[in-house]
Parts: structure tokens; sequence; C-alpha cells
């Protein structure tokens, strides 16, 4: 199976003290390509450096919802900026959430705008959060597209069928992670069980979000079977379909990463 994690986080402190085994596991299930993603632009040099250290890692800038008001200086222009560099594919995660963060509304906002500014001119994905805020968040990006087209990819997508209809009118890619398992999210599986195939991505969001069985525990890369897994039931079909499917998404979606056969 070849399997790619749209959104991880490799630079966290929980995956320190066994990186490179969690690094081994990961490549020993099958995952060939990781996007681990920036939270703060002011700590940007430490998400770079994993991508910069490892040929099999790339990375995204940008300012998460939780962080807004800590950085709403930051400018497209500065997210522009450091997209040039070769290992940044993506802008984000920037977005939404007034469950798990309690940044001021108006400072995500503003990033959010500044953020979606840079994907536009960049082409390259705005990877958004949005938790709890499906009709701001289908707003702005109907709004904003209007203005001008930017690719998108709703990380661990876990909004309703409305969001995800607006999401799918604007091309986006809705990627899922280990909460997809949880107990409580029926919804969430009937949405992921009727959208298109080639929509969709999988991602682990590591160190959080562990997919049943390893609820509440550290997540890291190699659980991301445990999504393929869940994805197969729910659309009645194999692992490796689903694994061959979303790796096909995820060189759509992320097309500044170059294809398997041209690196090693
Ligand atoms: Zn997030
Ligand atoms: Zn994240």
């Amino acid at each position: 199976m070849i399997l790619a994690d749209s959104h991880c986080h490799l630079d966290f402190d929980e995956l320190a003290p066994d990186f490179d085994t969690v690094m081994a596991r990961a490549r020993a299930v099958g995952i060939r390509r990781f996007v681990t993603i920036g939270v703060r632009v002011r700590q940007h040099a430490r998400v770079l450096a994993k991508a910069e250290a490892h040929d099999d890692v790339f990375c995204t800038v940008g300012t998460h919802p939780h962080y807004a008001d800590e950085e709403t200086d930051i400018s497209a222009d500065d997210l522009i900026a450091h997209a040039h560099h070769p290992k940044v594919v993506g802008i984000g995660e920037v977005g939404l959430d007034t469950f798990l963060a309690n940044a001021p509304w108006d400072a995500q906002m503003r990033n959010l705008r500044a953020h979606i500014v840079a994907a536009r001119e960049t082409r390259l994905p705005l990877v958004i959060h949005s938790v709890r805020q499906d009709e701001a968040m289908a707003q702005v990006l109907r709004e904003e597209s209007a203005s001008g087209a930017f690719p998108i990819v709703m990380h661990c997508f876990s909004g309703g069928p409305a969001l995800a209809r607006t999401c799918l009118d604007l091309g986006a890619y809705l990627s899922f992670s280990g909460m997809l398992t949880f107990p409580e999210r029926d919804y969430l599986r009937e949405i992921a069980r009727d959208l298109p195939a080639d929509r969709i991505l999988v991602e682990t969001d590591a160190p959080s979000l562990a997919p049943v069985p390893y609820l509440d525990q550290r997540n890291e890369p190699a659980y991301l079977t445990h999504v393929v897994a869940c994805l197969a039931r729910l659309r009645g079909t194999s692992a490796e379909t689903i694994a061959e499917q979303t790796t096909r998404n995820f060189f759509a979606a992320f097309e500044k990463i170059p294809p398997l056969e041209q690196l090693s």
C-alpha cells in the first residue's frame, strides 16, 4: 500500500522523544509522503527544518486560528515569500475555530483572508481548519472564491453536509482524520461514505486525534491505516483501493510535490 499523510505536525514536542522510530513505523506501513503543517509563521523554521531533513517530508506555512492574535501582522506577502521555498507546498493551517481556539474572532477572520490572498497568488492549496463554524466558513469561501479561485484542502473535515456541499462546489478536497473513527461521529461517516472518490484525502493530524483503537493516546502517522480501513468499510471497498485513490488525490491537491518516481 502507498499512502500519503496530508496533515501532521512532525515538529511537535510529543513526537520528539522517539521521532526516528515514529518515522520508521510510518514508512513501514507504506507512507511515502508527509505534509508537516505550520501553525505559527514565526516558528516556520522548525517546520521547514523537518521538511529539509527528509526527502519524503514537505511542509506548509501559516497561522492556526488558536494563535491568530499573535500573528495579525503577518501579511499575504510574508506567506508568499516563505512559499517560494521548494519544500513549502501549501498555505495554512488557518481557519475559524471558536470551540478549541480562543483567539478573537476578528483576528481569525483577518488571518483567514490574508492566507486566502496568498493561496490565490501562489496557487498553493489553502489548508483550512474549521471547527463548528460551518456557516461562517462557507460564506467566506464562497465570497472569496467569487473574487478569484484558490485551491482548498479542508483538513480534518468535521462539518455538516451543507459545508461539504459548498466545498465540493468550490472544487475542494476533504481530508479525513482519526475523528472519522470516533464513536459519536456517525454523521461524519455518512458524509465520507457518499463523497466523490476523487475529492477525499486522508491525514492523521498527529500527534492529535488518534483513531480507534488508540483513542486519547498520542497519535502518529503510522495510524493512518486505521483511517484508511474505516473509509474502506464505509465505502464498501478495499483498503488498497482507498490508498490508491487518496494517494492520487494527494498529488493532485499538492501539485508542487514531485511525483513519486522523481524522488528516491
Ligand atoms: Zn487543525
Ligand atoms: Zn493540524
